[in-house]
């Protein structure tokens, strides 16, 4: 991580307007804060698209966007910086427990990385255990650090999988996500908004075409 306090990119806090605690303090010493430079250069960036549709990114009500959109994709973009490790946390336990464990309708937002315009749906976890559960609240965590990337929803449903597959090493793990693309919705003239429907398969869920048929008919 950046050093917050570094001066970077020789933006001068008088320059910037980035001046957390300045003149007066009393200390006879500056404390400059700029923002981390990739802040700094998605602001510029927006501002750029802002004064290219035919937009005044000087005018009130846009000043303070570049900023806004730059912390708003600390957020909606942070899983990119997650440590799925760290994420789990250790939360793996022992069971004697065979039979299919289910998380249904999972909430999630994501941003296609064509259009950088959102999807959003339910995504549905299934596995198989060999010797080990995850924590319940652990798998919506781990759609979430995938979902809070530029995605297409086939990769996002490849992700979750494999991700399962690692840290489990179960015998077998479902994954169904459906989607609606902003992209597709808010674009063409039609005014229907078809639901994507992807599904990855690994492991005894791939061979096992029953079993592959009771998960599908669990989640829809
Ligand atoms: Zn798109």
């Amino acid at each position: 991580m950046l050093n917050p306090t570094r001066n970077l990119n020789g933006l001068s806090a008088s320059n910037n307007g980035q001046h957390a605690n300045g003149n007066g303090n009393g200390y006879g010493k500056e404390l400059i804060i700029t923002k981390p430079a990739e802040k700094l250069a998605i602001e510029s960036a927006v501002r750029t698209i802002l004064d290219n549709v035919g937009e005044d990114s000087g005018r009130d009500g846009l000043a303070g966007t570049p900023d806004r959109i730059a912390r708003m994709y600390d957020e909606v973009l942070g899983g990119y910086h997650v440590d799925p490790v760290k994420l789990v946390n250790g939360a793996l336990f022992d069971v004697d427990y065979s039979e299919m464990v289910l998380v249904r309708d999972i909430e999630y937002f994501s941003m296609c990385e064509h259009h950088m315009l959102p999807f959003y749906g339910r995504a549905h976890v299934a596995y198989l255990p060999t010797d080990k559960v995850i924590g319940l609240s652990k798998i919506p965590r781990l759609v979430e650090m995938f979902a809070r990337r530029l995605q297409v929803q086939e990769r996002l449903t490849h992700q979750i999988a494999e991700i399962l597959d690692d840290i489990l090493a179960p015998r077998g793990v479902a994954v169904a996500v459906e989607g609606q693309h902003m992209c597709s919705m808010m674009r063409g003239v039609k005014k229907e908004h078809p639901v994507m429907f992807t599904s990855a398969f690994l492991g005894e869920f791939k061979e096992d075409r029953e079993l592959r048929k009771e998960f599908l008919t669990l989640v829809r």
